[in-house]
């Protein structure tokens, strides 16, 4: 196989730029989805604490680590903070536990999930009373305790999820350790192409998430007339061109723009299939043809835990 294209850190550590995403990957199922892709060739898992599976994401580390072929210093593998432990003496505690459920001893890369803090054990806020405002928990707060993990040896680098470039830039103002990555979604309807630039003259590396379009999101998430990417028919039929699936095109299209991109999978064929997808190259023609796709449309919203009227209701800054 093509090695495959990765995400240089300053230290030298290298992101690999297709990775197995987790979120919606049920209890009974992630342990043997995180196996199958380690033992064909995926190097980048996603995690996070709030997909309530990192402990079967662990078994599968414990088991296919334990093995001895593949070895955890050749894997990369990302984690994130939720919001509920956004608090300065929260964020080592939630990463420590996350570690335990991981059963690992340390991250390449932990994200600050969002840019809004909720009090300690919410999960989903129903009120504005189960928020802290950023007065109260300043994100600048956060940062620094995240800084002080990668001091400790706990995580190797840190970063950030769901900032816009103004809330990027002002993070920035306030610290001497910039943020290494972000994580945000990204893929032919929503291109975010002057966040990329920032992000490139920042040396800040850029991870696509809902790449394929997040289709098996809660009905509840999901808005009336959502616009299907494996079916837009200028996808499919740059597929038909290049002999690959749909899914094939998207991730290609994400890896050649330089980000690294995490299609979530369960299913063996598709995870197996989205790996192969940076064999061959999009052409001009290809890549002019997903330019005029870019509607600036959000799969992923953020709503469903903004309450209307708080401190965080223009989360990306629109
Ligand atoms: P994706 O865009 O990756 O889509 C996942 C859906 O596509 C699933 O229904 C999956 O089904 C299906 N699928 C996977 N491969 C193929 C294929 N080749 N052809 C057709 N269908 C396919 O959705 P996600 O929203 O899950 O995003 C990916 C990952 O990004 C997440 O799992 C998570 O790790 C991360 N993420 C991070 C966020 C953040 O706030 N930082 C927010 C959202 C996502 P099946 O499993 O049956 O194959």
């Amino acid at each position: 196989m093509k090695p495959l294209r990765t995400l240089k850190y300053k230290n030298g550590d290298e992101q690999p730029a297709i990775g197995l995403g987790t979120w919606k990957s049920g209890k009974g199922e992630v342990t043997k989805a995180v196996e199958i892709a380690l033992n064909n060739g995926y190097k980048h898992i996603d995690c996070a604490a709030t997909y309530g599976n990192e402990n079967e994401v662990g078994e599968a580390f414990e088991k296919v680590f334990g093995e001895g072929k593949i070895k955890r210093k050749d894997v990369w593998i990302t984690s994130k903070l939720w919001n509920d432990s956004h608090k300065k003496e929260d964020v080592i505690p939630a990463l420590k536990q996350t570690l335990k459920d991981l059963k690992l001893d340390y991250l390449d890369l932990y994200l600050m999930h969002w840019p809004v803090a909720f009090k300690k054990g919410v999960g989903f806020p129903e009120s504005d009373d189960e928020y802290y405002s950023l007065e109260e928990v300043p994100i600048i707060e956060t940062w620094e305790a995240m800084v002080e993990a990668k001091k400790q040896g706990l995580v190797k680098h840190i970063g950030v999820s769901n900032f816009s470039t103004k809330k990027l830039k002002d993070l920035i103002s306030k610290t001497d350790e910039k943020p290494e990555a972000l994580q945000v979604e990204l893929h032919p309807y929503l291109h975010q192409n002057e966040l990329l630039e920032f992000c490139s003259k920042n040396g800040i590396n850029v991870t696509a998430y809902s790449p394929l379009g997040s289709g098996d999101r809660a009905e509840s998430m999901k808005a009336e007339d959502e616009p299907s990417l494996l079916e837009n028919p200028t996808i499919i039929k740059i597929a038909k061109k290049h002999g690959a699936s749909a899914g094939q095109i998207l991730i290609n299209w994400a890896v050649q723009r330089g980000t690294a991109v995490i299609p979530k999978s369960t299913n063996e064929g598709r995870i197996k299939e989205n790996l192969a997808s940076s064999g061959f190259q999009l052409d001009k023609e290809d890549l002019a043809e997903i330019d005029q796709l870019d509607e600036h449309f959000r799969y992923v919203t953020g709503e469903f835990f903004v309450t209307k009227g708080n401190s965080y209701s223009n989360i990306y800054d629109e």
